[in-house]
């Protein structure tokens, strides 16, 4: 049985077969594109259940194909693959719903625990519950959050990111719990990557007051916040 349609955009053809190689292993089906702007067209073709994206390519780059599909509402879980420094902040910088990134070189295995992660984060779970927290309303069934009558787009990360708080309300998390919990690997990923997601949303959710910096410990869900800003 397959697992799901992986888009592979890369140009660098050994390692885009290399990834094919393991992920067909895995029970994925896979696609691959070396040029940014057929990346689109492929994902409009196939509509890939995640995308494996480099940022380094012909045309468009990686971070301009993201920025294209999510402008145009399309939230397809997106791990982006990046060769230098430079890269990675502007994945991180640009707020592109990024659902999670991994540094060249690396190795395949890797590529597939982590598009497994992202995966299982984005199906989520499938209890039909609804969190609340003051005015901000997550559906864990239709994966949709409301701030108000307002509906917030947050991408797969996002979402669990939030839920995993407010559920817990007051409840202080560690950055590596969060990573751990949330992110579903331990793996050498920096806690700079909660540290970002938690910016975005914040930004997203326009209260910065909903989620509460415990300097030196982590996160926390703020229900007094939550409850005032209404
Ligand atoms: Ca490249």
């Amino acid at each position: 049985m397959s697992r799901g349609l992986v888009l592979i955009v890369e140009d660098e053809r050994n390692i885009a077969d290399l990834l094919k190689l393991y992920l067909s292993r895995e029970g994925f089906g896979v696609v691959i594109t070396g040029d940014g702007l057929d990346a689109l067209e492929q994902v409009r073709r196939h509509r890939p259940a995640a995308i494996i994206l480099d940022v380094g390519l012909p045309g468009i780059d990686g971070t301009e194909v993201c920025r294209r599909l999510r402008a145009d509402d399309d939230w397809t879980p997106v791990l982006f693959c990046t060769a230098r420094d430079d890269e990675i902040d502007r994945v991180i910088g640009l707020e592109l719903g990024a659902d999670d990134y991994i540094t060249k070189p690396f190795s395949p295995r890797e590529v597939v625990a982590r598009l497994k992660a992202v995966l299982r984060r984005s199906q989520g779970v499938t209890t039909r519950d609804e969190l609340t927290l003051g005015r901000v309303a997550l559906d864990r069934d239709t994966r949709r959050c409301r701030v108000g009558d307002q509906d917030i787009a947050l991408t797969a990360t996002e979402f669990d990111l939030l839920a995993h708080l407010i559920a817990k309300p007051g409840r202080v998390f560690s950055r590596e719990q969060l990573l751990s919990e949330v992110w579903g690997y331990s793996s050498v990923v920096t806690t700079r990557t909660v540290d970002v997601h938690i910016a975005q949303l914040r930004s997203k959710l326009g209260d910065p007051d909903v989620i509460r910096t415990v300097r030196g410990v982590g996160y926390s869900a703020e229900p007094e916040a939550a409850a005032s800003s209404a």
